[in-house]
């Protein structure tokens, strides 16, 4: 009596995922490095389904079928290398390694070469939903070879999240693509995030309101179109209050938002595939400019607007802040999508976007009705055109855009910063514009450099003798 898979590493979310699976009815060995988070696992929870501890990787393996289905869930970077190190000389061909931690898709890439040389598979699977995710029901994002994919397929889709009747799980595309996937959900979690955030600190010092004002508000917003996970707690943490000192817990909290790199890493990747997603982007910086307390206390003093915007009708302003918001989320959204494009192209994944929305639709962070809309939205465009070729989301952006303009433009006078949302109305009306002035970009590059330019009237490629008697020729 075998188990049919393994998990190694039983910190918090190797611990839940293996729950996960003993409940759905899989045998399931399992192995920590150290030996008391096994028998921990054993003691609390033995008796949830069907476990064998094991205190080896040798032993681990040795308890497995074949091909054996190992799933690693160590800590990301180093100790992933140094387990898969481990195993690979007591694996055979066709078995099947899942790294369910948060690589980055670049060394996944790695990995599975390296594997696929021995013969055995590596699955690097995006697992979204936190700790409570992997217990009940996580996003799964799994790359990897679809023959891996098959073998896994029946036991991922017992654990993942289900929206009617939907696991959220498919395979992604092959070697990286999952953890790609993963990393622009984390991307897109911290735009969003973002926009949030900023939408509250223009009700508080725009409006007034208290946080219990605002959690309200996000209550109302959540029976809505924003309706969301991360709406749906962020009126939870607004409205809890500290039990030490009787304030808003918000107003305790200091703030310096961290960041454990998958946002990062989106940006970087979008810098080179050339992906303009300057939601994320804006949201990153936003972070790390919370973090640095010494830029704050040297800017600290500066002046602020001589006069405070006057609004006149606060429900108004509201109804416009909803708006700002969701349209923003739009932006963000339709440009981490255009990212996961651009790497399915220059990867050679073939990613199903429309699959991808259907995924995330639970189990995830950014769990949403609105990605519901957004699979409709490839459903209808076969999935290559980007988001903002819908008519829905265009109708949306339409009706939106006036209500954007004023909240932006009361932002900026009243001096509360909104990056994320004012550079996704900037993005809007670039990419809407008929003329840029990209233009004058040009013909500057032209003068100082000889970097010639192309014309609207005429082919080919032209330089201007700037320094000489101006005359243009064919470079
Ligand atoms: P941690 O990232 O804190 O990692 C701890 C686990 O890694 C322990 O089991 C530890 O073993 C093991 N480990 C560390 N170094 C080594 C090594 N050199 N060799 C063998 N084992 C090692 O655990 P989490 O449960 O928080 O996360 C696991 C993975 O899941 C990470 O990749 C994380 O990024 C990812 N993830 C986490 C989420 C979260 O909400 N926490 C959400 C989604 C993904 P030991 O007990 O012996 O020290």
């Amino acid at each position: 009596d075998k188990a049919n898979i393994g998990v190694t590493g039983l910190a918090v979310m190797g611990r839940n995922l293996a729950r996960n699976l003993a409940r759905n009815g899989q045998r399931v060995a399992v192995h920590n490095r150290h030996r008391e988070r096994t028998d921990e696992l054993i003691n609390r929870f033995g008796n949830e389904g069907n476990f064998l501890a094991t205190g080896s990787l040798r032993e681990l393996v040795d308890t497995l079928e074949r091909p054996r289905r190992l799933v690693i869930m160590v800590k990301a970077g180093d100790p992933t290398d140094a387990v898969i190190d481990e195993l690979l000389p007591m694996l055979d061909t066709g078995d099947i390694l899942v790294d369910a931690g948060n690589a980055n898709f670049a060394d996944t890439r790695r990995r599975e070469a390296a594997l696929a040389d021995r013969g055995v598979h590596f699955v690097g699977a995006g697992v979204s939903g936190g700790e409570e995710g992997a217990l009940h029901g996580p996003s799964i994002m799994p790359g990897g070879s679809p023959e891996a994919y098959r073998e896994l397929e029946p036991i991922l889709r017992s654990i993942a999240a289900n929206v009617d009747g939907t696991p959220c799980v498919t395979h992604v595309g092959t070697d990286g693509a999952g953890h790609f996937v993963k990393m622009v959900h984390n991307g897109i979690e911290y735009a969003d995030m973002q926009l949030i955030a900023e939408t509250y600190d223009l009700l508080r010092r725009v409006l007034g309101l208290g946080p219990g004002e605002i959690a309200e508000t996000f209550r109302r917003f959540n029976t809505g179109r924003l309706n969301s996970y991360l709406i749906e707690i962020t009126a939870e943490v607004l409205g809890h209050v500290d039990s030490r000192t009787s304030l808003p817990f918000v107003d305790v909290v200091l703030d310096q938002a961290e960041q454990k790199g998958t946002g990062r890493w989106t940006v970087q990747n979008a810098l080179e595939l050339a992906s303009p997603v300057t939601g994320i982007a804006e949201a990153v910086f936003a972070r790390s400019i919370s973090g640095q307390p010494r830029l704050r206390e040297e800017a600290s003093g500066l002046p602020g607007p001589s006069t405070e915007p006057v609004v006149d009708d606060p429900e108004r302003f509201v109804d416009d802040v909803e708006r700002a918001l969701y349209a923003s989320k739009i932006i963000a959204y339709a440009q981490g999508f255009d990212q996961i494009q651009a790497g399915s192209e220059t990867y050679e994944w073939d990613i199903d976007l429309g699959a991808i929305a259907t995924i995330w639709r639970g189990g995830c962070i950014i769990r949403a009705e609105f990605l519901d809309r957004i699979r409709a939205a490839y459903d209808q465009t076969s999935g290559r055109a980007g988001l903002l070729a819908d008519d829905d989301f265009r109708e949306a952006l339409g009706e939106a855009q006036d209500s954007w303009r004023r909240v932006v433009a009361i932002a900026t006078a009243a001096g509360v910063p909104v990056p994320g949302i004012s550079t996704s109305l900037a993005y809007y009306d670039t990419v809407r514009a008929q003329r840029l002035p990209a233009a004058l970009i040009q013909g500057q590059r032209d003068y100082f450099g000889a970097h010639t330019y192309r014309r609207t009237d005429l082919d080919g490629v032209f330089h201007t003798e700037w320094s000489v008697d101006r005359s243009e020729h064919e470079a």
